[in-house]
């Protein structure tokens, strides 16, 4: 199955589905292969963390995220919220576009 992402990593998405949803935040990073991305805030994990002196780590419990199906999310645009992408070319770039409003979805 080939899923096209057209999410890019520091990306605003929000969360269409799951335990999240509603939620708003940050694209750390995309995992392609595995129709994932991993969002700053959001689908996180409470984790036990040793102290680590050395790293200046003190030890206790930590959030950490762990990557949503891209299915869950949707891009957002500056001007009219969370939407569908498309696509424009561009000379010879091909950018991403709101579907909403046609402005560019890259800077
Ligand atoms: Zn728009």
């Amino acid at each position: 199955m080939h899923i096209r992402v057209d999410i890019k990593r520091n990306d605003t998405v929000k969360v269409i589905a799951g335990r999240d949803k509603g939620k708003q935040g940050r694209v750390l990073r995309v995992f392609p292969a595995k129709g994932k991305v991993l969002v700053d805030h959001v689908m996180t994990v409470k984790k036990h963390v040793r102290p680590n002196p050395q790293r200046n780590i003190k030890g206790g419990i930590a959030e950490q995220e762990s990557p949503i199906a891209i299915s869950n999310v949707m891009v957002v645009c500056p001007t009219c919220g969370p939407s569908r992408v498309g696509h424009e070319i561009q000379g010879e770039k091909r950018i991403r576009i709101c579907r909403k409003c046609n402005g560019p979805l890259d800077k």
